[in-house]
């Protein structure tokens, strides 16, 4: 599980191994390294498995599949659905939720003979930075256990560097693809939004969540976001990916938002960006410093809106309809309250009570609506800076992957750390995360393209 998820499709379709033999090479990984990692919440069983695999190797040999990811396998992020697979969205609420169908992303995977593993840990409801917020417990770094892998898709990244899979698929609403793709040494690739579709995506704030893939290497992230683009119509916001081409022999474009590249930054992460824009420049680039707007309004903006949207997207689990349901309830209030109360985690809670409050009638206007405005004018920002530069060079986040337990005093530094990855979320842009290096002490740090919405070629070839 070493190689790259291409050089394994290609082994695969040459005959030089086969998709059983993937298969069974994943399950050891994770029978040697899932204790001590917690990468999954729950791994499909063995037999299920291998049948699939077979079923892959029959379609390959057949060339009924012809995709270059036929019969390797991948994992999938706990907040997608699996038709009679357990999705729990790391959430005691639904824990036992069991869905009827699959989502639209993970069965264009399938139709390519890519073989489903299991499905991994993340922040209850995606909401946090370190998977700590699970219901089911952390996912562990795979290069220092006693760190945090990132989230909210930890249990994705953990699973791609550990090489329990090939590669998963993750979502992003604020950086939950990049960062943890940036802590564990892989590539991250969150696509702009509409381009994957949502369907079987279980909503945190919808204006912002997309399906994204952590992967080994850029053409690998590549491989996936090929198979996984696609206008869906289940999907209302669902759009065609438009490819735009660089033009031939002009130098790229890169530019650095100056206020991205001071503080918070750590310096150590700041010496890796610094060396990435000279790496660049080596190689032809024009790299300079530019004054992005409003970077300062980036964290409230976007917490003002994702929470918001929770809290409405959330008002769903009242332990009526599906979801965890209080036992001995006196009345139907009673039964929602304490549904609620018990099924939601800490700061699910947080998040569900200041979406309400910014959109409570006395405070919509000063919150709500102004945090809508403030969006546009950011999106206009990034379109202004996107007409000078082809790419937008950042860090991902301020520090290397944190130590467990650094966040539980504090979720507002928690917040203030997603500086760099909300901002491209709130424009709608595609933005990608690639291992720029590593710390002294041997932790990995990335570094965050951001493109034009139509232009995800760009950071992808
Ligand atoms: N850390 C951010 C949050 O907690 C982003 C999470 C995500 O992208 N799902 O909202």
């Amino acid at each position: 599980m070493d190689m790259s998820a291409l050089e394994l499709g290609k082994r695969i379709r040459e005959g030089k191994t086969d998709a059983v033999a993937a298969a069974k090479a994943a399950l050891d990984r994770i029978r040697e390294k899932e204790e001590s990692l917690g990468a999954f919440i729950h791994v499909l069983p063995e037999d299920t498995i291998l049948r699939a695999a077979e079923d892959a190797q029959r379609r390959i040999e057949r060339k009924e599949a012809l995709s270059p990811l036929a019969g390797v396998p991948f994992a999938v992020k706990d907040n997608l659905c699996v038709k009679d697979c357990p999705t729990t969205c790391g959430s005691k609420m639904l824990k036992d939720y069991v869905p009827a169908y699959t989502a639209h992303a993970v069965t264009r995977l399938l139709n390519a003979g890519a073989v489903l593993i299991g499905k991994t840990n993340m922040d209850e409801f995606a909401m946090g930075s370190t998977t700590e917020t699970s219901f089911f417990g952390a996912t562990k770094n795979p290069y220092d256990p006693a760190r945090s892998p990132g989230g909210s898709s930890g249990g994705s990244a953990a699973a791609v560097a550990a090489g329990e899979v090939s590669f998963a698929l993750g979502t992003d609403t604020g950086g939950s693809v990049r960062q943890p793709a940036s802590h564990c040494g892989i590539v991250g690739f969150k696509p702009g939004y509409g381009t994957v579709s949502r369907s079987g995506l279980i909503a945190y704030a919808s204006s912002l969540d997309v399906v994204g893939v952590l992967a080994k290497d850029l053409a690998d992230a590549k491989a996936v976001m090929e198979l996984l683009t696609d206008k869906d119509p289940a999907d209302m916001t669902s759009v065609e990916a438009a490819f735009e081409e660089n033009e031939e022999g002009k130098p790229l474009r890169i530019g650095i938002p100056k206020s991205l590249r001071d503080d918070p930054l750590d310096p150590e992460v700041r010496a890796l960006l610094m060396k990435t824009a000279e790496e660049w420049r080596e190689k032809g680039a024009e790299v300079s410093e530019f004054d992005l707007a409003l970077t300062e309004a980036f964290v409230p903006v976007y917490y003002t809106i994702a929470t918001a949207e929770a809290s409405s997207n959330l008002e769903r689990y009242d332990g009526v309809k599906y979801g965890h349901r209080a036992q001995n309830a006196g009345s139907i209030t009673d039964l929602m309250e304490r549904s609620r109360e018990e099924g939601f985690g800490e700061e699910v809670k947080r998040r569900i009570l200041m979406g309400t409050f910014v959109l409570s009638r006395e405070y919509y206007d000063a919150y709500y609506r102004r945090a809508l405005r403030l969006r546009a004018a950011i999106r206009r920002a990034y379109e202004e800076a996107l007409s000078s530069y082809d790419l937008l060079l950042t860090p991902v986040t301020p520090s290397p992957a944190p130590l467990l337990g650094t966040f539980e005093k504090s979720p507002v530094r928690m917040y203030a750390d997603d500086l760099y990855t909300v901002g491209p979320s709130l424009a709608g842009l595609p933005a990608v995360s690639i291992p720029a290096g590593k710390t002294k002490s041997g932790l990995p740090v990335g570094m965050q393209y951001v493109v034009k919405g139509s232009a995800e070629q760009h950071i992808i070839d």
